[in-house]
């Protein structure tokens, strides 16, 4: 059977343009400006409406354990959020146990993404250092396509790996093409602030804000550039949230450094005023970095648009409010740290950044799906074009809708973005040709997405034409 999709305003990165679609297995084979059906043709009609190629969001924590608990969305409840919401390939997490080998982990984690509902791609995160993680990353990357690592400056004891091995890891990873996802925040002050802010007595969720200042997050991501510099190596920095922070990244790029920033659509909306709430509300808006103050958010608002931001990605990372955030009543280190996002992203970068004038149609694509593609390697995604797989997302630009934890598909008790009435409405999304959201409803099945082995290297290279221009924003972009 075909599928063509009729009548709607194709969106890709690159322009914008009425035409159908034609879809024949699992991908597009025709774009024109009519494509005259069979009677078997099954059609959806998207007069009025824009075609996006599907969302790809690259930072999620699905079935991630932290801090004793373990986030509340598993791979079926949380691929399907984000389906309803745009999103239609993921790459999530994983994450060793003390000692287990990467390939182990990553072996474990590929099953456990068996269940979703849309492609998956798995970011391998490197939380010890040892010589074997040295010997496993070329198994990872060319038997397994992991594209891309992750490492935590942070989260002492659990996570953080220190500079030395930054460096070895790096290197390594940068000589496979395998770019590293760094968290960059510094533990060891961030731990003694919170240790001295407990010490006064001070256990309220805005001190998980004070406690991790915007300084110690520039001074962590330029370390890290640094370190990402001297070891040649491409180095993806995971939610920027403040000013500092992407200062520190522009200079690299006009280094001539292969550094990309991704922002979250929290540090683009909500600001640091959302942790000081009485009775524990606060609770629901840890996540790290914290929430700044709201004048960063047109700082990162004009990274998007100067494309010194590449991506947003939306650091899904659930806990239910009223049992695992309460696991720090009275001590904000003890909160679960990460907030629900994934199902809204898309709408919200829609809705903030492109109805309200922020960005163009097309570089909101270019943001929430193209460069992701490119930047993480993921072959046949992230475009609307002949021989793509027809993962779309059809919206209604005349619709709004109220966000509301009542009606989410997400395994959480509240929704960060309560009560925001935002633009668009999300009628139809296809994953790989089939329609697994209809009018608004979810109707695909669990298991059916794929795990996406992915290419190194690929296009991110084209987003570095000339990495030593002065002009930085000319390249990027
Ligand atoms: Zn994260």
């Amino acid at each position: 059977m075909k599928t063509i999709i009729k009548n709607g305003m194709v969106v890709t990165s690159g322009s914008t343009f009425k035409a159908d679609i034609l879809i024949q297995g699992d991908s597009i084979t025709s774009i024109s400006s009519d494509i005259t059906p069979e009677p078997s043709d099954k059609i959806i009609d998207a007069e009025g409406q824009y075609v996006f190629p599907g969302g790809i969001d690259v930072h999620t924590h699905l079935e991630w354990p932290l801090m004793d608990t373990e986030t509340a969305d598993d791979f079926v409840s949380g691929t399907r959020a984000a389906a309803v919401g745009g999103i239609t390939s993921i790459i999530n997490f994983t994450k060793p146990k003390k000692g287990a080998s990467l390939i182990a982990t990553q072996e474990e984690w590929i099953e456990k993404g068996k269940k979703s509902v849309i492609d998956y791609g798995l970011h391998a995160i490197i939380n010890e250092y040892s010589d074997r993680v040295l010997e496993e990353l070329p198994i990872l990357a060319e038997t397994y396509g992991v594209g891309s690592i992750k490492l935590f400056m942070a989260y002492k004891g659990e996570m953080m790996v220190n500079d030395l091995e930054m460096y070895k890891i790096m290197k390594k990873a940068g000589e496979l093409g395998v770019i590293t996802n760094v968290h960059a925040e510094n533990g060891d002050i961030i731990d003694e602030m919170i240790a001295q802010a407990l010490a006064e007595g001070n256990t309220d969720p805005i001190y998980h804000g004070y406690t991790r200042p915007t300084i110690m997050e520039a001074e962590a991501t330029g370390r890290a550039l640094a370190i990402a510099e001297a070891a040649n190596a491409p180095i993806y920095i995971v939610h920027v949230s403040c000013s500092e922070a992407l200062e520190k990244v522009v200079e690299a790029k006009k280094r001539g450094v292969q550094a990309f920033a991704e922002t979250c659509p929290q540090y683009l909306v909500l600001d640091i005023s959302y942790l000081d709430q009485p009775n524990f509300e606060g609770g629901k808006y840890v996540c790290s970095p914290p929430l700044r103050e709201k004048w960063n958010q047109d700082v990162l608002w004009n990274g998007l648009q100067t494309g010194m931001i590449s991506v947003a990605g939306s650091d899904h990372c659930p806990f239910r409010f009223h049992d695992q955030k309460a696991m720090g009543k009275d001590n904000f280190s003890k909160i679960p740290n990460g907030l629900p996002g994934l199902e809204d992203i898309f709408s919200i970068l829609y809705h903030f950044g492109v109805h309200e004038g922020r960005i163009s149609l097309n570089q909101f694509v270019e943001i929430i799906s193209t460069n992701p593609a490119k930047i993480f390697g993921i072959p046949k995604k992230g475009d609307i074009s002949i021989g793509y797989d027809a993962d779309l997302v059809i919206l209604n630009p005349n619709g709004s809708r109220v966000i509301t934890s009542a009606s989410q598909y997400q395994n959480v008790d509240y929704n960060a973005y309560e009560g925001l009435e935002v633009q668009g409405i999300i009628t139809n999304v296809l994953s790989r040709g089939e329609v697994i959201v209809k009018d608004g409803q979810f109707i695909g099945d669990a298991g059916r997405g794929k795990y996406l082995h992915r290419n190194r290297r690929h296009n991110r290279d084209s987003l570095f034409h000339s990495p030593k221009n002065d002009q930085a924003t000319e390249t990027i972009r």
